[in-house]
């Protein structure tokens, strides 16, 4: 009865949603008839049922990626940017029914969702302006009897591998510089939420994006399929965005065919607040930071570091702020909280919190999962987190703020980089100077400094040391979907 409910609640978004394997610009089932269920977080019941590919579907795919792939190279870029810029434009207008849809899949409150599909929309745009400024260089050598020629070209067929959290900004933050770069696509969505995927691409074509330039196949036999793409020769970059775990064995596959790589992947954010800091805005930066989809972001602030000084009135009002959170299903506008993807997800941040607090934390608010349908769990500031603790060394992927106090900054900054990630990381203090010190003290690829957001579909985006290689946005994201080439040339 439920499953009826919910569909026809997705047929009443009032946009294409597909639920097959979408390949060569037609949907179609899986070649063994395979599918699985799309559940929603929010009542643990099922939403869709969409196909799951097989290994030959997805050389299906990759045959038709390659037969369009000369025709989208050599398509002007003017005509590349307008369908970028108008599948922009559809997106934004198709806001309300896109953030149902996230909502639906992942279970994100609302806000988040359509904040979500303006940032993921954002990518087209600016990639709509990216693809007719793709430069090349030209140099007199310094010996002076040629000319160097360097062009950019598109590195050839990419498949792209996206996570649950972001399901249309992390699809679309590789897809626009793919599409703007001349590439042609196969995206393999996460299996939580592949709707928003296969949503957008009816969007792409209906845009004007030619049949078989992006394909997308769903698959709950996601090792399998990646490894036989993989091992094609015809198959020359992947881009992958999710777990450190994951990506791993994906670079030691890649490594097989030499594959041009990027690599998105998890965090562990440390969000400092120096002893100089404007404590409201620390706090009010703590809760975007900490709480922008329910916890679930690589960009979440994982752990907090505060300065002795300010810590009683920053956990206090931290903790106010947590107390006042209303948690819920996501499509009810009320809640600004909601459930975590999965029982799984539910359990690891159950087994965090719990081992925190056997080593003598104290949860000052919430430290429990909640009760009834869904994998909701409470929103938790954990006070007297001990430095050791397993909770600030993995990333904790839910509504959880663990605090340490700290009286020197030096201290901080070590406790900080005592990681082997390295996305992102969040300083709080009104002397700029220190701000800065300790921003490039920091190893981070990307820092907060008096900001709680960094995702900007404009700037480089991406991690060091174990959170990835490569850069999306801006304008190295383009980039990494080329390769240069250089031309000798006898003038
Ligand atoms: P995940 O488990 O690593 O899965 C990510 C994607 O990889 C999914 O599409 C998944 O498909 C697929 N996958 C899983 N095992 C695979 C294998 N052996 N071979 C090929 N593909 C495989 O990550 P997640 O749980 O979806 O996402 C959360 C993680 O993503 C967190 O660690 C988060 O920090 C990271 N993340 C990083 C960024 C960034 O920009 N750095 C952004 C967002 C998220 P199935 O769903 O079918 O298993």
């Amino acid at each position: 009865m439920t499953q009826v409910t919910q569909e026809s609640l997705i047929r009443s978004l009032g946009i294409t949603v597909p639920t097959g394997l979408w390949i060569g610009g037609r949907e179609r089932p899986a070649a063994d008839a395979s599918t699985f269920d799309v559940i929603d977080p929010a009542t643990a019941q099922p939403v869709a049922t969409v196909s799951s590919a097989t290994v030959d579907d997805a050389l299906l795919a990759l045959d038709a990626a390659e037969q369009v792939a000369v025709g989208w190279r050599s398509t002007p870029p003017r005509v590349k940017s307008e369908i970028l810029r108008t599948a922009f434009e559809l997106m934004i207008e198709r806001r309300e029914a896109l953030a149902a849809l996230i909502t639906l899949e992942n279970g994100k409150a609302l806000a988040d969702a359509r904040a979500e599909v303006t940032y993921a929309a954002e990518f087209f745009r600016w990639y709509a302006e990216e693809a007719v400024r793709l430069q090349g260089t030209l140099e007199t050598a310094p010996g002076g009897a040629n000319r160097i020629l360097v062009i950019r070209q598109p590195v050839g067929v990419c498949l792209l591998i996206t996570p649950w959290n972001f399901p249309a900004a992390m699809a679309t933050r590789k897809i626009a510089p793919a599409l703007a770069a001349g590439c042609t696509i196969i995206l393999k969505p996460a299996s939580e939420t592949p709707l928003t995927a296969l949503a957008m691409v009816a969007i792409l074509e209906e845009a004007g994006l030619p049949a078989g330039v992006v394909n997308v196949i769903p698959s709950r036999r996601s090792g399998a399929v990646t490894s036989s793409l993989l091992a094609d020769p015809r198959i020359r970059k992947i881009s992958f965005t999710g777990s450190t775990e994951v990506g791993r064995v994906l670079l030691s596959e890649a490594a097989k065919t030499v594959v041009n790589v990027s690599m998105e992947l998890g965090g562990n954010a440390p969000f400092l607040v120096l002893e100089k800091a404007d404590v409201d805005a620390a706090v009010a930066g703590a809760m975007i930071a900490k709480l922008r989809n329910g916890g679930e972001a690589c960009t979440a602030a994982n752990r907090f570091y505060v300065h002795s000084s300010v810590a009683d009135e920053f956990s206090s009002k931290f903790a106010d702020a947590f107390r006042s959170l209303t948690v819920g299903a996501g499509l009810d506008e009320s809640n600004q909280i909601g459930p975590l993807v999965n029982e799984e997800a539910r359990q690891k941040v159950r087994g965090l919190v719990d081992g925190a607090i056997a080593q003598g934390a104290q949860a000052i608010v919430g430290g429990n999962p909640l009760d009834g349908e869904g994998y909701f769990y409470a929103p938790t500031v954990l006070m007297n987190v001990r430095p050791d603790s397993q909770i600030l060394s993995e990333e904790i992927f839910g509504p959880v703020a663990p605090i340490v106090i700290f009286d020197h900054v030096d201290d901080a900054v070590r406790m900080a980089n005592n990681t082997e990630f390295g996305l992102v990381a969040y300083v709080y203090t009104t002397d700029l100077a220190e701000g800065l010190r300790v921003s490039e003290a920091i190893e981070a690829g990307m820092i907060g400094l008096n900001r709680a957001i960094v995702s900007d579909p404009a700037a480089s985006f991406g991690g060091v040391k174990q959170s990835g290689i490569g850069r999306e946005g801006g304008h190295d994201g383009v980039l990494d979907y080329t390769e240069s080439k250089y031309i000798a040339v006898t003038w």
